[in-house]
């Protein structure tokens, strides 16, 4: 089958980086979903709620879901029995609950931070500042079952190579300075089908790739 070529080409890419590729499934219907799990991929991304509660059950129970939306805090309890990261955690509210839904469920819920790398405005994250000042606190408030792995990040939507390399260089360089502080960071989600090349060279582990596996979404989203 031409997924299996193309999921595998993309495995092939990374292994030198030691990176894991999401596949990212929004707006993909399960059957799709199940033929690039029958090629052997595990890790897939939705961004959005209801479309991953539907999804779900319908899907092996060893798929890893990553959720990499934006979160509503009154909406975590929808996936915090099953997800097995959320990579869009931007406050500590957000974070507070995700422990509350993960103990409730007897579980962990591994979590990277959001950052606001790229010039647009409509990005969610945050500032490099705030994901300290969440770091340096998250500690104190002794969570138990939301983790801070890593960190997670999306460049300008632009031709413009040189400014996507920066933006996705001043990311790795953050993530190299908490981790030195916080040695739980261990994750750097950054890259999607037009710019993964870039974010592997700039030290990213997890890429969250869509179109270029699934082809073009079938149908549009908001964001
Ligand atoms: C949709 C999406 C992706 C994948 O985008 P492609 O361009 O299809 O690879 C990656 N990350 C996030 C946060 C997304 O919303």
């Amino acid at each position: 089958m031409e997924r299996t070529g193309i999921i595998q080409g993309l495995w092939n890419e990374l292994t030198p980086y030691k990176a894991r590729l999401i596949a990212v499934s929004k707006t993909q219907p399960s059957d799709r979903i199940l033929a690039a799990y029958e090629a052997g991929q595990r890790d897939f991304g939705e961004n959005y709620v209801q479309e991953l509660t539907e999804k779900q059950p319908t899907l092996p129970s060893d798929i890893r879901w990553h959720f990499i939306g934006h979160l509503q805090t009154n909406k975590v309890k929808y996936i915090a029995g099953f997800v097995h990261c959320i990579h869009t955690v931007d406050s500590l509210k957000l974070l507070k609950e995700i422990d509350k839904q993960a103990a409730r469920f007897g579980r962990d819920i591994p979590c990277l931070l959001q950052l606001h790398i790229a010039r647009e405005e409509t990005k969610y994250g945050l500032s490099k500042e705030e994901a300290q000042v969440l770091l340096d606190s998250f500690e104190s408030e002794g969570l138990r079952h939301a983790r801070i792995i890593g960190l997670m990040g999306m460049a300008s939507n632009t031709d413009d190579t040189e400014k996507i390399r920066q933006e996705f260089n001043g990311l790795h360089d953050f993530f190299l300075r908490m981790r030195a502080a916080h040695p739980g960071l261990t994750e750097l989600s950054m890259g999607m089908s037009s710019d993964y090349r870039l974010a592997l060279e700039s030290g990213s582990t997890m890429v969250r790739i869509g179109s270029a596996v699934f082809g073009a979404r079938t149908y549009p989203t908001s964001a």
